[in-house]
């Protein structure tokens, strides 16, 4: 940690400093300026919102309801908002963050176009050191990194990628300038949530588009539609009984769970019940039965439901073959919801490639080149996901007690305590991060739930005096031994993709999600607290270097 004179005087000393301002972000900074702390955030980005900021690529919505999908910690802010569709768009999303950043006036404390580049703990101090590629220098009590699970895009990890001279966008960093598809020649490279989005609507705007399949996604239909006004009055008004009930359930949100396992259904019922949920919202799939993502032949009969729905929607009996997915359990891979996806390959302007078979052999300057030929692109679209849970801290370079880096710590995978501490890091924190619920959960209200739970462990400091708290190795091993056990009870594992870290080359796979639900999560959090904040050690006042000034003067 050198450091010249220069750069002690640009210091800037603060309580709290949080990394990132989505909603985790921005949550955080508001909780902690309501307790008094003198609180800084800093965000890569050039405005709030995190993920809704970066990808704003076409067709961009949330796939979880907005009546969910929303802070729930104002009534007053989910009196005043008003969503206008089941499931929103992007921009209407990153409209909300902006509403509820100057409604908090949060944005006189935060510093856009600032990326952290390494924080690291002075065990002398007992204070955070963090700097920015753009020379800011934090010296902090606290660190929050709200970082986000899915906020490192992985790139184009194809030859030729940058010989090429058309346009290439990455959905997760579009340009905020209109970007003019119209009567293009397009391909779209992967199919996950991101590309299936894409696909369904440039398909109407190409002259032709071309979709690279690599892994086939099980996709359900989203069933859209505008908010009934008398609807949002009666959501409004139980709005804050409904948020006690739904911060328990497993997804955080309002989607059906069930505790019916899929073979204690008579068949005819069965069927009718999978019908239904597909008429009137896909994701309702996921819920219907108690067991598909427990009991593999429980989840066969959803998976051969929908791959019979894509054989009934598409016409083109190969195609409709290669869209269905076969290699993985349904919901093993998060699902992605859409509208009108697999309709789109009845058009004659779109052209399924399916790069199982034939892979992308490299790009060139006109285009790609497949099975030894070029399709010639005017645009290219990689939608190829993420370096995600772990891509986004470990960009950082994070440095804890006597220079130990958490790159080093986590080299076999993310090691935490409640996915929100790191033995080694003290008075850091992480909100909605790996070993806890992440992405599997209502991603704001997980962040509500973490900051609400730091917010009331640094009561617990202040009401005894501590000033610094740490996790313990023991309980890191044991909270990763639950996570471990929660895993191997859920199909999950099974599948390879970002929940499992096989979609970057030499990513250690585990699967490093806490698999209980928020609810579960969320009883083992409060237990914690409930005792004492077992699996922490806290220390006092005095600062190591205090410490042995003291012992120097007692000797003397
Ligand atoms: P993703 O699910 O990881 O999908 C990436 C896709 O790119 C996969 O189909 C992958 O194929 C393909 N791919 C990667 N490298 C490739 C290559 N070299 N050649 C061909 N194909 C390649 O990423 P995502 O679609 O961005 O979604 C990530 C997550 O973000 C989602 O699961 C979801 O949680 C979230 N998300 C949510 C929404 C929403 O709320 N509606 C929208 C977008 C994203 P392989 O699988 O074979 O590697």
């Amino acid at each position: 940690m050198a450091s010249t004179q220069a750069d002690e005087r640009r210091v800037q000393k603060i309580d709290v400093l949080v990394v990132g301002a989505g909603f985790g972000g921005m949550y955080a900074l508001h909780k902690m300026r309501e307790r008094g702390l003198k609180t800084q955030a800093i965000e890569a980005g050039g405005g709030v919102g995190g993920t809704w900021y970066w990808n704003r690529y076409p067709g961009a919505r949330c796939d979880v309801m907005t009546i969910d999908y929303s802070y729930s910690f104002s009534n007053e802010i989910q009196q005043e908002w008003t969503w206008t569709e089941r499931f929103c768009s992007q921009s209407e999303i990153l409209e909300y963050a902006n509403y509820v950043a100057r409604k908090l006036d949060l944005f006189r404390d935060i510093k856009f176009d600032t990326r952290a580049s390494s924080v690291e703990y002075d065990d002398a101090k007992r204070r955070w050191r963090i700097e920015t590629e753009q020379g800011d220098v934090y010296d902090a009590k606290y660190c929050i990194l709200s970082t986000g699970p899915l906020s490192v895009p992985k790139g184009v990890d194809i030859p030729g990628a940058d010989d090429f001279q058309g346009e290439l966008y990455l959905s997760a960093r579009w340009p905020h300038e209109k970007v003019e598809l119209d009567g293009k020649r397009i391909g779209v490279i992967g199919t996950g949530s991101s590309g299936v989005q894409i696909v369904s609507v440039v398909a109407h705007q190409a002259s032709h588009l071309h979709v690279f399949q690599r892994t086939p996604s099980f996709s359900l239909p989203m069933r859209n539609a505008k908010m009934d006004p008398e609807y949002v009055a009666q959501i409004k008004k139980h709005y804050p009984a409904m948020r006690e009930v739904t911060r328990m359930t497993f997804s955080g949100g309002t989607r059906p769970a069930s505790s019916r396992p899929l073979f204690s259904v008579p068949v005819d019922e069965r069927n009718a019940m999978l019908e239904e949920a597909w008429k009137t919202a896909g994701h309702n799939l996921l819920g219907i039965f108690s067991d598909l993502l427990l009991y593999k032949e429980a989840n066969d009969v959803v998976a051969d439901f929908v791959r019979g729905k894509i054989g009934e929607i598409v016409k083109d009996p190969d195609v409709a073959e290669k869209l269905k997915p076969k290699s993985e359990p349904i919901f093993a891979r998060r699902p992605c919801l859409d509208t009108n996806y697999y309709e789109v390959f009845n058009k004659d302007n779109v052209t399924l490639v399916d790069c199982l078979s034939t892979p992308i052999e490299r790009i060139t300057p006109r285009g790609v080149i497949v099975a030894g030929e070029e399709i010639e692109l005017d645009v290219i679209i990689a939608a190829t996901g993420f370096d995600a849970l772990t891509g986004a801290l470990l960009s950082i370079d994070i440095k804890g007690k006597q220079g130990a880096s958490l790159k080093e710590k986590w080299a076999e995978g993310a090691r935490s305590y409640l996915g929100m501490a790191i033995q080694g890091f003290p008075n850091l924190f992480t909100t909605a991060a790996v070993n806890g619920p992440s992405a599997l959960a209502n991603f704001i209200l997980l962040n509500e739930q973490n900051v609400n739970w730091i917010n009331d462990l640094l009561d617990y400091m202040d009401a005894n005096g501590f000033d610094t708290v740490e996790a313990t190795e023991e309980a890191e091993n044991k909270w990763l031994d639950r996570i471990a056990l929660l895993a191997s009870r859920s199909l999950m594992p099974k599948a390879n993709t970002w929940y499992t870290g096989t979609n970057i080359p030499g990513k250690p796979r585990t699967f490093p999600m806490y698999a209980g639900g928020l609810g579960r999560y969320t009883e083992d959090c409060q237990l914690v607290a409930q005792n004492g904040y077992e699996g922490f050690d806290f220390y006092s006042e005095a600062s190591p270097e205090a410490e042995a000034e003291l012992a120097e003067e007692e000797a003397s």
